[in-house]
């Protein structure tokens, strides 16, 4: 069944000039030597997906530096790792070239220097607009940095710019959440993107959070500030167009649809994970390791599995039911599968799921448990019929 409905590259830059608190992701302190020798391995990897010809003569339509902070890089490196793309793969005219920044990452020059690059649209991790939130996780940074990058990104050249926002963190309340999201309708930025935080395993916060230093995140005051954002959000001209996230008319990002919309993406860097031709793959999640592989000239490649058709069908829409319009069951290939379908129905029946025309959707409530209806959805594959 597999169709596609786009192709990207991820990149994951794993370092970062301090760890906060919350923080699961895999990185490493930056130093320079690290980034550069990093940099090297990133190029053989480039160079070794380029010559399989992994996606064909299509150029990709997007490209996304992830991390960690990818503006650890200096724009010489970003520079040519762009290049190697386009050696290896192509992109195409118009796509969406992305890079993650920390506000305290970039300067006015090293902005400037990124959009001449070639890059399209720059996503900053604000996480919130007040000081004292930000302190209690541990998060470098100020909201007037905030105030000042978004400036500074728009001088650039910068049009496409997304902000990242968090709530439920220790000691927010409605009234300042409401304030941060305020802040950032005045700043007026393409794309907005407002999770929930979650306490991860081996994370500083819980550790904090066990010792009782500080509270476990309230899920009641959550799922009622995930409703203020909505309706601020709205009221302000953006759309709810998944879960987790808010655009403007024509600005949804075209790299976090590839993967709701079952396209395929291939992941460079240590822990990045792809998805082509049906299959997952991900990389170690170690720097030096993955160093290792490539100077070796193999692909650092350490976790693979070939999806069946149910599986896809399934996870195709998982994926598509986290956007706010759903999917029509009939491009996710789940109609062949009853064990889906039957579960799909009972979930409809429960309130969760809704129909609307030929699409499926989370209701309202259905969309506080998108990883449960997911969880439900693949443990339905397990009674499937053989
Ligand atoms: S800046 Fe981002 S990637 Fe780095 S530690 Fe903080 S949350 Fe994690």
């Amino acid at each position: 069944m597999h169709q596609t409905t786009g192709r990207g590259l991820y990149i994951h830059v794993p370092f970062c000039h301090q760890r906060c608190h919350f923080c699961a992701f895999y990185l490493e302190i930056h130093h320079a030597r690290a980034a550069e020798e990093f940099l090297g391995s990133l190029l053989t990897e480039l160079r070794l997906y380029g010559e399989q010809r992994l996606f064909g003569s299509e150029p990709v339509q997007s490209v996304y530096f992830g991390g960690g902070t990818p503006t650890t890089l200096s724009p010489h490196q970003f520079a040519a790792v762009l290049s190697a793309v386009r050696d290896g793969f192509g992109i195409q005219n118009d796509a969406e070239i992305t890079v993650e920044a920390h506000p305290e990452s970039v300067t006015p020059d090293s902005l400037s220097h990124l959009h001449e690059a070639g890059f399209t649209r720059i996503s900053f991790g604000a996480e919130s607009m007040n000081q004292t939130e930000l302190d209690r996780v541990g998060r470098h940074g100020s909201p007037m940095s905030t105030l000042e990058v978004v400036a500074a990104a728009r001088d650039a050249g910068f049009i496409d710019l997304n902000l990242d926002l968090m709530y439920g963190l220790p000691g927010q309340t409605v009234e300042s959440w409401a304030t941060s999201l305020q802040q950032m309708v005045t700043l007026a930025p393409t794309h907005l993107s407002c999770y929930a935080l979650t306490v991860e395993e081996g994370t500083h916060l819980r550790t904090a959070i066990q010792r009782g230093l500080v509270p476990a995140p309230d899920e009641t005051l959550q799922n009622e500030m995930e409703d203020l954002a909505e309706v601020l959000l709205s009221r302000a001209g953006y759309a709810r167009y998944e879960i987790s996230n808010y655009c403007r008319p024509g600005y949804a990002s075209r790299h976090n649809q590839l993967h709701w919309t079952g396209g395929e993406y291939l992941g460079l860097g240590p822990s990045a994970q792809s998805y082509v031709a049906g299959r997952r793959f991900g990389n170690v999640s170690d720097l030096a390791a993955y160093n290792r592989y490539l100077r070796n000239g193999s692909l650092p490649v350490t976790e693979s599995e070939q999806l069946t058709t149910a599986h896809e069908a399934c996870e195709r829409l998982v994926f598509g039911l986290r956007l706010t319009e759903g999917i029509p069951l009939r491009e996710t290939g789940a109609a062949a599968f009853s064990g889906l379908t039957g579960k799909v129905d009972e979930l409809i029946g429960d309130g969760i799921l809704e129909r609307c025309g030929e699409r499926v959707r989370l209701t309202s409530t259905g969309q506080r448990y998108a990883d449960t209806v997911a969880v439900a959805l693949l443990t339905s594959l397990e009674t499937q019929p053989a």
